[in-house]
């Protein structure tokens, strides 16, 4: 592989270098709770968006930049972001808009997609139900049409950043006689409207990320669907499929692992930096292996993609492997902080904002959120190296 770029990337790179230079002390910093957009992110994305280094490949029309798509341009935007340690910008909610791009209408697309890139529109996603996670397919809040407005009844729970969120994109039963692939639909709908209510649920890290979410005759006017009338579970993995794609990503991989490197430079015991302990030094080393074994499983995504061919097996294990890797640098950096690795929220002696400590407990989430590691496995094995399906209990 000629792994060399042209000379209207290498021009492309220093523009983005440039671009970093002079704003990079305009990105916002710290963090962001989940679902939540401030004024000085929604600035930065404005800025981004204007530049190309956000939305980018996203029509005019619809309120992004407008670029043609260029796998590799976008791969140097993600990597230069990373480098410089500058929070990158996005193409909105990474579940909905290319969804809505791909199966909405054009009614759809100039309504959703703007503000939502913007972080004007917040969106949460009404997949899992108690009963209903990992066999999604079995879920049963039901919507009934009446006259020109759905009725929903039902519950979700795991709604991320619901209490936030001013949109939802939600599966609901709407053929309650057909196959439970078949008789699902996604709908769309405000998190104001009259019926629903959130329940913040609160976990061990006093953060309240999900929540139930309950729907008493919600009312929503019958053209708010993406897609046909029970073909959601259609919208429903192609929502999947990105969701999972943004999981993972070697970029931020790298990213991560530079900052981590960073900080056992800077940590010190007795004057000397973590960084010269070998026993650290060697759980260092081989996380390393793995960040770059990822990142040219990322470069083997990027060529099948430039070829338009379908990367198979490279693209089914970066979701698995990207979020059990974060999860062990986190691990690696908690451990390494020792007492400092337990603090949280305002402690002056708080390093790098909490982001250790916040990543630990979120990474652990993430193997489990968007489809389990053991689901991932069964899929890695069933469709990427064909093995055979593993037996159905009902079915024996
Ligand atoms: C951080 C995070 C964010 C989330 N955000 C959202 C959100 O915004 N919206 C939303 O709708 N949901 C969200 N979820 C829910 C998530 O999608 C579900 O937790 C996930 O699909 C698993 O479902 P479950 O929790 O019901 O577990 P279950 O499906 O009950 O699984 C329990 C255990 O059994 C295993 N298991 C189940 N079936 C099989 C099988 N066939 N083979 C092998 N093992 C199996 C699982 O791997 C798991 O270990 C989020 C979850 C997390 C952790």
């Amino acid at each position: 592989m000629d792994l060399a770029y042209n000379e209207e990337y290498v021009e492309f790179r220093a523009e983005v270098q440039a671009f970093l230079k002079a704003n990079k002390s305009s990105a916002p910093k710290g963090r962001m709770g989940w679902g939540q957009a401030d004024d000085k992110s929604r600035t930065w994305q404005q800025l981004l968006i204007k530049h190309g280094y956000a939305a980018r490949t996203i029509p005019k029309e619809y309120g992004g930049f407008g670029a043609e798509p260029d796998i590799l341009k976008n791969h140097i935007i993600a990597e230069e972001f990373a480098i410089a340690g500058v929070r990158p910008g996005h193409s909105g909610d990474p579940r909905l808009v290319p969804v809505v791009l791909e199966l909405g209408t054009e009614e759809q697309k100039h309504a959703l997609v703007g503000p939502t890139i913007r972080g004007d529109m917040v969106w949460c996603q009404g997949y899992s139900e108690p009963g209903s996670g990992s066999d999604l397919a079995s879920l049963s809040t039901k919507a009934v049409l009446e006259g020109d407005e759905w009725v929903i009844n039902g519950q979700k729970i795991w709604t991320s950043g619901a209490q936030h969120a001013d949109m939802i994109f939600c599966l609901v039963r709407t053929e309650p006689d057909a196959p439970k692939h078949q008789g699902i639909s996604y709908l769309i709908f405000k998190m104001d409207t009259p019926g629903i209510e959130v329940r913040p649920l609160v976990t061990m890290t006093g953060e309240a990320i999900f929540n139930e979410t309950f729907f008493t005759d919600v009312r929503v006017p019958k053209d708010q669907i993406i897609g046909r009338r029970g073909e959601g579970w259609f919208v429903a993995n192609a929502t999947l499929k990105h969701e999972r794609g943004s999981l993972g990503d070697p970029n931020q991989l790298e990213g991560r692992f530079r900052s981590l490197v960073e900080m056992l430079k800077s940590e010190k015991i007795d004057g000397k930096p973590l960084i010269e302990f070998p026993i650290y030094r060697d759980r260092l080393l081989k996380l390393q292996a793995r960040v770059l074994s990822m990142k040219c499983n990322g470069m083997r995504i990027l060529t099948a993609n430039t070829k338009n061919e379908e990367p198979g097996l490279a693209r089914w294990i970066v979701k698995l492997l990207g979020c059990e890797l974060n999860h062990q640098m986190a691990a690696l950096a908690i451990d390494v902080m020792g007492e400092l690795g337990v603090l949280y929220e305002d402690s002056p002696y708080l390093r790098n904002y909490g982001m250790w400590q916040r990543n630990y407990m979120l990474d652990l989430g993430l193997i489990i959120g968007g489809g389990t590691a053991q689901i991932q496995k069964n899929m890695i094995g069933e469709r990427a190296l064909g093995l055979p399906k593993e037996p159905k209990y009902d079915a024996i």
